[in-house]
C-alpha cells in the first residue's frame, strides 16, 4: 500500500482554494482507503512568517475542526499536528546538510513570499527543507498537492537522491499528485487565492458572506460590459465551476458567457448555489464538532504518526553517524 502525505499550514482561514486544491482529493482518498494516508496541521511552517502565538493555537483547532469537516476521518487517516511529532524539525536539520543553498534560492514561494518584506526568516528559505522532511520522516511516495507546491515536492526527490548516494538507500522518492482542479486565483484576480494574502473566500464562512467575497470577486478583465463575450478559459468563475458544477451546467455557463446571454452576476448565482448544495453537508458535520473532540482526534494522530518517525530518525541517525550510541 502506497504511502500518502500532505499537509496544510495554519496560517490563516481555510479557503476555497484549499478545499478544491487540497481537502476535496484528501477526503475521497479517505472514502476509497485504498492508500495509507497522514494529513498534517504544519504548525512549524507557519511560523515562517509573522505570526501571532494566540491566534495560531486557535487555528490549529479550527483548521483541524474544518478538515473532519470535509470528510478527513480521524479514524481512517492519520491526522495530526506537525510540532507534536518533534521529529520533523530533527530531520529537517540533518536533510539541510545535504541540500544546497542555490536551489532554495529558486524556489517561486520563497521569492513570491519575501518580496517587498521588511524580515524575511531564515526559517522561510528553508521550508522547503522542512517540507522535504514531512515528507519523508514517513517514507511517503505520494504528496498530493496544487500546482504551487509542485517544485518543492521535486526538491524533496533531488534530496533523496543526494542522501541516498551520500549515506545510504533510506529514502524512496516521492510523487506530487496533482488535484484536479486547477490552482484557484484570489477574489482580487492578481496572484493565487491564499490564506496569507487577504484574497480569499473563506470555505466555511456563512453563505451570504460567502456570497459577498464571490460578487466582488475578478472575472474577465477584458469584459466590461454585459455584452461584451466573455472568455471562460481565463476567468476563475469558469474555474470553481469546473470543480464543483455539473457538467451540463458548466456546458451553459461556456455558452452563455462566450455568447454575452449572461452576466458576470448571473454566472456567479449559479456558481454559489452549486458551492452552497456541496458545502451544506459539511457545515452540518463542522458544527456538531467540539474543541474536545477534535483534540482527540490530533492527540490520537500524533502518537500514530510519532511511532513511524522515531524509526526513521533512528536510521538516519545511525547512518550519518550522529550521536553517542553505538
Ligand atoms: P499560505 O498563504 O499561508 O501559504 P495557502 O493558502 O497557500 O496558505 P497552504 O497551507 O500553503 O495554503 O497549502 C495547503 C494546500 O492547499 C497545498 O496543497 C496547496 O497546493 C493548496 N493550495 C493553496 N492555495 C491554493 C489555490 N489557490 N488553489 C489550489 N490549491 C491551493
Ligand atoms: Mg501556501
Amino acid at each position: 500500500r502506497a504511502r500518502v502525505f500532505s499537509g496544510i499550514q495554519p496560517s490563516g482561514e481555510f479557503h476555497i482554494g484549499n478545499y478544491l486544491g487540497a481537502a476535496r482529493q484528501w477526503a475521497s482518498m479517505v472514502r476509497d482507503q485504498k492508500e495509507e494516508l497522514l494529513f498534517c496541521i504544519v504548525d512549524a511552517h507557519a511560523i515562517t512568517v509573522p505570526f501571532e502565538p494566540a491566534e495560531l493555537k486557535r487555528r490549529i483547532l479550527a483548521l483541524t475542526r474544518d478538515l473532519i469537516a470535509c470528510g478527513l476521518d480521524p479514524d481512517k487517516c492519520t491526522l495530526f499536528v506537525q510540532s507534536d511529532v518533534p521529529e520533523h524539525t530533527e530531520l529537517a536539520w540533518y536533510l539541510a546538510a545535504v541540500t544546497p543553498m542555490g536551489d532554495l534560492g529558486r524556489m517561486t514561494q520563497f521569492k513570491e513570499k519575501s518580496e517587498n518584506k521588511d524580515f524575511v526568516s531564515c526559517a522561510l528559505f528553508t521550508y522547503p527543507v522542512l517540507m522535504s522532511a514531512d515528507i519523508l520522516l514517513y517514507k511517503a511516495t505520494v504528496v498530493p498537492v496544487g500546482d504551487d507546491q509542485v517544485q518543492h515536492v521535486e526538491l524533496a526527490r533531488e534530496t533523496v537522491r543526494r542522501f541516498n548516494h551520500r549515506f545510504g538507500e533510506i529514502f524512496p522518492e516521492p510523487h506530487p499528485r496533482l488535484s484536479t482542479a486547477t490552482r484557484i486565483k484570489g477574489v482580487d484576480g492578481n496572484a493565487k487565492m491564499s490564506k496569507s494574502k487577504n484574497n480569499s473566500i473563506a470555505t466555511f464562512s456563512p453563505p451570504d458572506e460567502f456570497w459577498g467575497k464571490l460578487r466582488t470577486a475578478f472575472t474577465d478583465p477584458q469584459r466590461l460590459r454585459k455584452s461584451d463575450p466573455g472568455r471562460p478559459e481565463v476567468c476563475n468563475i469558469y474555474t470553481m465551476h469546473k470543480a464543483v458544477s455539473p457538467e451540463a451546467t458548466c456546458n451553459e455557463v461556456y455558452a452563455n458567457c462566450t455568447q454575452a446571454k449572461w452576466g458576470c452576476m448571473d454566472c456567479k448565482k449559479v456558481l454559489w448555489e452549486n458551492f452552497d448544495r456541496e458545502l451544506t453537508p459539511l457545515r452540518e458535520k463542522r458544527a456538531s464538532l467540539d474543541d474536545d473532540a477534535v483534540r482527540a482526534a490530533l492527540a490520537k494522530g500524533a502518537e500514530k504518526a510519532r511511532a513511524t518517525a522515531k524509526e526513521t530518525v533512528t536510521e538516519v541517525r545511525t547512518a550519518m553517524g550522529l550521536g553517542s550510541g553505538a
